[in-house]
């Protein structure tokens, strides 16, 4: 079949298998072009492997250290003739670029909150692998069912406390628009720390440990997001912001359980990039556009890979000592949070709307970005030319 994109909002749902391949090659070849991580991990376990920061890295652990990986997601195989989802395809890219590099690496394909997974999980890493040196928590999900009492939670994107009234943009119709988001109430906040908040988190520390499958001097990080003042009512001071208060008082419960073996866990402080996850929240998308335009003209610009390069590279496994910020926090966004960065997005802030978006945004990069998530518009790709959607992952064949 021919597959060509169909956006409906803030997903596309269909996906392209070379595309996405080519754009998991894009992503080993940058890690391959700043050569190997010496000091890197080598046996990973990435849960929310298949996209975005969690896919980014593990190709860093792969291909910058020649780890082991365990990747665990949630994606939707082909059937019935349509295409699989991106995560899909990015996996099946993925292990067969590890296979030709003679890596290990396999896959679990289900849902990461609930214990059968973990069982799973913890009986692979203990039949192939031994214990981990590094844990990787990067789930983004709307919702989660708590294995111990079967009650599903969901997770919103609101403001705590009063209303929020700012603009948006209208990724389809290209127009910037007035939002106001009505305040979450308690139950909505709590569902929300319940999903993205570190309970689940903790549930994967807890099985590992009790496994033996956690290594002497291991790291456990999960990924956060701070972002400018604009952006503070529906994100950092939201109920997406308590989960992530939630992540990291998780954080030190972990740190103090891997320290009995000089081990150490934290979240990582990521900047704001495209992902399936990142375009469903509101205001978001519209900052985004705008931070490319400037992060672009002063060469700062990063996706997920290079991101998770400099991470492992600069921060986790460079073998000095790691920079906390004053919450205990290693900082990736440090770029994005400069403060010339900023004083420019707060200056075009107040001046973008739907007559200015081409002048004052890269929305053509978002775009293109979004786009790029699904497969599309990678150079080198025929999209006029026929392809099998159905394409297994190797390690779950
Ligand atoms: P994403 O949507 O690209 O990836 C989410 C991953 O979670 C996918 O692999 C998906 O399959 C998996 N997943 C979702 N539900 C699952 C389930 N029930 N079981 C198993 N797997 C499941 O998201 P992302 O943007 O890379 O986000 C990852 C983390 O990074 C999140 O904690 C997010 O808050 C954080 N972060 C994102 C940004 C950003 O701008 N995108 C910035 C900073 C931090």
């Amino acid at each position: 079949m021919v597959i060509k994109p169909k956006v409906r909002g803030f997903v596309c749902i269909t996906a392209h298998p070379e595309g996405c391949a080519a754009h998991v090659r894009e992503q080993i070849e940058h890690v391959r072009a700043n050569g190997p991580v010496d000091k890197g991990p080598k046996r990973v376990l990435v849960i929310g492997a298949s996209t975005g920061y969690g896919l980014a890295s593990r190709i860093t652990a792969a291909f910058g250290s020649g780890a082991a990986t365990l990747g665990v997601f949630f994606e939707r195989p082909s059937t019935n003739g349509k295409p699989a989802s991106a995560g899909w395809y990015n996996t099946v890219a993925f292990e067969e670029a590890a296979a030709a590099e003679g890596l290990w690496a396999k896959s679990l394909n289900g849902d990461a909150f609930g214990d059968e997974l973990k069982t799973r999980a913890v009986q692979i890493l203990k039949d192939e692998v031994g214990p981990v040196d590094l844990v990787v928590y990067s789930l983004a999900s709307p919702r989660r069912t708590d294995p111990k009492t079967g009650e599903t939670y969901r997770s919103v994107l609101k403001p705590i406390g009063e209303p929020y009234t700012s603009k948006t943009l209208d990724t389809d119709r290209k127009r910037v628009e007035p939002i106001t988001i009505e305040p979450a109430v308690q139950e909505e906040i709590d569902a929300t720390v319940k999903v993205m908040g570190g309970e689940d988190w903790e549930r994967w520390m807890l099985a590992l440990d009790e496994a033996g499958l956690l290594a002497d001097g291991c790291t456990a990080v999960a990924y956060d997001y701070i972002g400018p003042e604009v952006t503070w009512p529906v994100y950092t001071n939201g109920t997406i912001g308590a989960a992530k208060r939630h992540l990291r008082e998780t954080a030190a419960r972990i740190d103090a359980l891997l320290k009995v073996n000089r081990g150490r866990a934290f979240v990582s402080v990521n900047k704001a990039v495209v992902t399936q996850a990142s375009s469903a929240i509101p205001v978001v998308p519209l900052y985004i556009s705008l931070l490319f335009k400037i992060m672009k003209e002063k060469g700062l610009h990063e996706d997920c890979i290079q991101q998770m390069d400099r991470l492992f590279r600069d921060k986790l496994f460079s073998g000095k000592g790691l920079d906390f910020d004053e919450a205990g926090r290693v900082r990736v966004d440090d770029w994005e949070m400069r403060e010339d960065v900023q004083s420019a997005v707060a200056e075009l802030w107040p001046k973008v709307m739907t007559e200015t978006i081409d002048e004052l945004t890269d929305f053509a990069g978002y775009q293109e970005n979004f786009l790029k998530l699904f497969g599309f518009g990678l150079p080198g790709v025929d999209y006029e030319a026929d392809v099998d959607p159905e394409r297994p992952v190797p390690s779950l064949a």
